[in-house]
Order: C-alpha cells, then structure tokens, then sequence
C-alpha cells in the first residue's frame, strides 16, 4: 500500500467563506433573526435564478415536499408513486398522510425513476415524486406525460439538482412542485433548509400559509391598518419557516452557486479520466444534452473483477485517509418498508444489484488539486492491490 495522506479527507465538506459570514453576522447585528426581510430575498432571487414563478423558503426539503403533498390534498390511502433509490425523506413524507409509497425500479445507469416501469402502477395514484439522483437529471418530460395521463400530480425532489439543466433549462420549473434542499452537505446549503417552487400561485400561498402555522398572511395584511396583532389560522399548520439567518448564507451561496459547480464539475471531470481506462470500475453517465449538477460521484464497482466486496472497498479508503460513502440503501430493503409492505430486496433488481457496488467519491468545491490527485491514488492503489487479473 501506498503511504496515505497525513491528514483524514472528510466526504463532504461545505463552502463557507467571508461573504457567508459577513452576511450573517450582518443579520444577526440587525436585531431581526427569524423569518423576514432576508428570507424574501433570498425567495426572490433563488426564483429569478431558476426561472421559477414562485419560491417559497422552508427549513428542510423534507418540509417542502411534505407541504407539497399537503397543497395537492393527498389523503389517507392515497397512492404516491416513487423511487427506492433515495434518502429517507422522499417517502417518509408520504406516510404522513397515512398515504402509500408504490415504489418502481430505477435505470441501471441513472440509477433514476424508470419511466417504462410508471404505466403498470400509476392507475389511481395521486402524484409520483421522481428525484435527480447525485444531480442526474431524471427522464422529467415521460414522467409529466405519463403522469398527465393519469391526472396525477409531480413532484421533484431536487435535493441534489442544483444546479441541474434538462435540454438548457434549470430544473425547477416544470412540474407542479419542485423541491430544493439547503442541507450542510448539498450544493447550496443554509445549515438547515429547503426551497420549494412552482408556477401556481394558489398552490405557491396554501404552502406559505401551511408552512407557518396555518396563519393566513392575507388576512393579516386586511387588518394591518389598526396595528400588526390581528391574524386568522385557516388550518392546522405546520412550523416549518426558514430564519434570515439561514436566508443570509443562503444569499452569499447563491452568488456563487454556479462557481462552486464549475470546481465539482473540474474534479469530476478528472475522476472521469482516472477512472475511465478500468474494467473494475464504472464511470457515472452523462448525456450530451444534460448538464449534472455534480452533487454526488457515484462510481461503481465491478466486483466480479474484485476480491473485495463495496463494504471493504470504503474500508480501503478509510486506511487510506479518503472518506467515502454509499448512495442509497434502497429505502424497500429497509425494516419499516419491508415490514410494513412486504417488499423483499429482489422486488426491485435493479436499484437492489447497484446498490451493493456503488461508492461516492469525496466531491466538493473546497477540495484542493492535490486532494482529488489523493482520491485517484487511493483508489488506484485499492484496484491494482485487490484486482482478479
Ligand atoms: C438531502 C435529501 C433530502 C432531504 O433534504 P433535507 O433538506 O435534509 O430535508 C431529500 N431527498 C434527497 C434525495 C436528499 O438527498
């Protein structure tokens, strides 16, 4: 083995520098820290960035698909359709509802939402939630037809779409809710938070008002005149508003959303051409016409052509200083899903067979040249010690 680095690489770090902090501690001077001025900035130029008529700011992607649901009236028994092959929030936000998530195999290389797979379940479904899986664009114009069809509702989970373009065009403004997340690890983060955007703007307010109590801003704006204490609750709401303090580093990440891809892009770029000429492993696909937002690089192993399995393969790179991690444990493989619905891992082959050989590599904009050529060595090192050939 090769001496390793002297220090441990972190699989994510964010991209955090003076302007985020100057923009913080400015709110924080200003005596107002919650939900307020630096929050509809935040709302207005995110909207403007992505071409979105609508953007509403939330303290989660999980809470932006949650009010998604919640503004389509998804009920008890309602049938919502989606991926195995994402995080925990995707379909937790369904059972809220006392709802059911019908989840459909993805594609052997997106590893995103098989469209071939929709027609034989979207019968009776009330939305399918499609996700960008590592800023992937997933195959959006089937899915709307598909679902267009079946008068369903979509819903994108962006969580790893930003920036992510389909034919030039930034996702984010094409289905009925698209939903953005602000987490430490995410292209753009605010610590905690999330943004959801649509084009309706009766659904953009049933989402303000949901997530902040219920509390309708209409009819506080009616009685402002006599003084700012009079407000109607309109329903039972949720408590899910984002603080100008999020809003603020949120403001400074956006100006430099598109530099911070740029770099991700560069590092991918060059894990491209490490990775490329090797049997054992497999290079993420990108089409022409799509630009990945590079949230995620997802190799893959091909373990026939290994003597260790993907389990060691992170331990490699453990002993080696990289951090490594593993995108996804598909969510029916896990003891609620299966217990709940008798999923068995098999059901859905795909996301099944490539989740054992998936590793995502360290990608981020604060990584040095010299901690990427530290990456490509490690994982150099591991195939040429532990390759069959
Ligand atoms: C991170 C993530 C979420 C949840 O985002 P939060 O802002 O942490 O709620 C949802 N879906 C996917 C695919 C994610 O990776």
């Amino acid at each position: 083995m090769a001496p390793p680095r002297d220090t441990f690489l972190p699989f994510a770090l964010p991209d955090i520098g003076d302007e985020e902090i100057t923009e913080v501690i400015e709110v924080i001077r200003s005596g107002w820290i919650t939900t307020g001025p630096k929050v509809r900035e935040f709302e207005r130029q995110f909207a403007a960035y992505i071409g979105a008529g609508h953007a509403v700011a939330v303290n989660s992607c999980t809470a932006a698909l949650h009010l998604a649901l919640e503004a389509i009236g998804l009920g008890p028994g309602d049938r919502v359709v989606t991926t195995p092959y994402t995080f925990a929030a995707t379909s937790e936000v369904i059972r809220y509802f006392q709802a059911t998530p019908v989840f459909v195999d993805v594609e052997p290389y997106t590893l995103n939402i098989d469209p071939a797979h929709l027609d034989a379940v979207m019968p009776g479904a009330r939305a399918v939630i499609p996700v960008h899986v590592a800023g992937a664009p997933c195959r959006l114009a089937e899915i709307q037809a598909i679902a267009r069809r079946h008068g369903a509702r979509v819903i994108e989970d962006a969580a790893h779409a930003l920036p992510t373009r389909l034919d030039g065009k930034l996702i984010g403004s094409s289905s009925d809710v698209t939903c953005f997340s602000f987490y430490a690890t995410k292209s753009l983060t605010t610590g905690e938070g999330g943004m959801l955007c649509t084009e309706d703007q009766a659904l953009a307010e049933r989402c303000r008002t949901m997530s902040l109590h219920g509390i309708s801003r209409d009819a506080w704006k009616r009685y402002m005149a006599d003084g700012s204490w009079y407000y109607e609750i309109v329903a039972p709401g949720y408590k899910y508003n984002l603080t100008d303090i999020a809003a603020a580093l949120g403001l400074a990440q956006l100006r430099k959303v598109d530099a911070m891809w740029a770099r991700r892009r560069e590092i991918a770029g060059r894990y491209d051409q490490a990775f490329a000429g090797l049997a054992e492993l497999q290079i993420p696909t990108q089409a022409p016409d799509q630009q990945h937002a590079w949230h995620l690089y997802m190799l893959r192993l091909h373990l026939e052509l290994l003597r260790i399995d993907r389990a060691e393969f992170v331990t490699e790179l453990k002993r080696r200083q990289i951090g490594a991690s593993v995108h996804f444990i598909p969510l029916h493989t896990h003891p609620y899903y299966r217990e709940t619905y008798g999923y068995r891992p098999e059901d859905l082959p795909v996301a099944w067979r490539e989740y054992q050989r998936e590793i995502s590599l360290p990608l981020y904009s604060r990584m040095s040249d010299t901690d990427v050529d530290d990456v490509i060595a490690a994982v150099l090192d591991i195939v040429t010690a532990q390759c069959r050939r």
